[in-house]
């Protein structure tokens, strides 16, 4: 679990400069620089977490002040990495090897968007085209080496998949057109369309209901801390990005949930 949560420490790092370089649609690669003086960071200050706090969160060379949400990124996808090395990893199985690569990368991709609709109000489309195929390779290829003729149409991922992720986007379509996108963007319809992908059915019903719930919880905190009023708008794709990973380690922890809710 400690080499999971470190992995998790370094995509978290690199998910921050993802997020940041999205918006200014600068290239992923090449060193990181401060926002502020624009000085390459020494590689020795860019260490998760750590050098966050050796540096007591501002700039070595201007003193420009570095953001909580950094860090506190870092450790939410090292903790995110380390459930799912927890839950998925075996390390004699190499079935388990491809499934734990697959919810890694599902993970950040789900966290990169969590974070930038957090920043930036907005759903980067790109992340979603590449959770799309990356899904879909994972799918086929799955589907393929573990295929049991017995199973029934759902036990075909990328088909129970599929039923959630339809089922998932027209709830989300509706609420968004219904409300001129008001509650519901369209970005979140399609975050929705790749989630019952990822969740499959019938667990799509488990990671709404706990979306709906965490906003909800969330929405009212916020109003009673004075942060926000009935009228702001809130981004939505955090709440369905932690229902959504919430359901999948559900699932795999208790796989007789499936008969609670049919
Ligand atoms: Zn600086």
């Amino acid at each position: 679990m400690l080499i999971f949560f470190i992995l998790g420490l370094i995509f978290g790092s690199f998910l921050n400069v993802v997020v940041y370089r999205l918006n200014l649609s600068q290239s992923i690669l090449g060193r990181s620089h401060c926002p502020n003086c624009k000085k390459k960071i020494r590689w020795h200050d860019n260490i998760p977490v750590l050098s966050f706090i050796i540096l007591s969160a501002k700039c070595r060379d201007c003193g420009e002040k570095i953001s909580y949400k950094y860090p506190l990124l870092e450790v939410l996808t090292g903790l995110v990495f380390a459930l799912a090395g927890n839950y998925f990893f075996v390390f004699s199985s190499p079935n388990s090897w491809i499934e734990t690569a697959f919810y890694l990368g599902v993970f950040f991709l789900l966290l990169i968007i969590f974070s930038y609709d957090l920043s930036h109000m907005e759903i980067p489309m790109i992340i979603l085209w590449i959770a799309m195929g990356w899904i879909a390779v994972f799918y086929i290829f799955m589907d393929w080496i573990s295929f049991n003729p017995q199973g029934g149409i759902l036990s075909v991922r990328i088909y129970s998949g599929a039923l959630a992720g339809v089922f998932a986007f027209l709830i989300f379509f509706a609420l968004s057109a219904g409300s001129r996108e008001k509650w519901m963007g369209m970005g979140d319809a399609y975050l929705a369309l790749i989630v019952g992908f990822i969740v499959g059915w019938p667990a799509i019903f488990a990671a709404l209901l706990l979306s709906f719930a965490i906003g909800a919880a969330a929405g009212v905190l916020l109003i009673i801390f004075g942060k926000k009023t009935m009228k702001s708008r809130i981004p939505f794709a955090p709440f369905l990005v932690t229902g959504t990973i919430i359901a999948v380690f559900l699932y795999q922890a208790l796989p007789e949930i499936k008969y609670l809710l049919f």
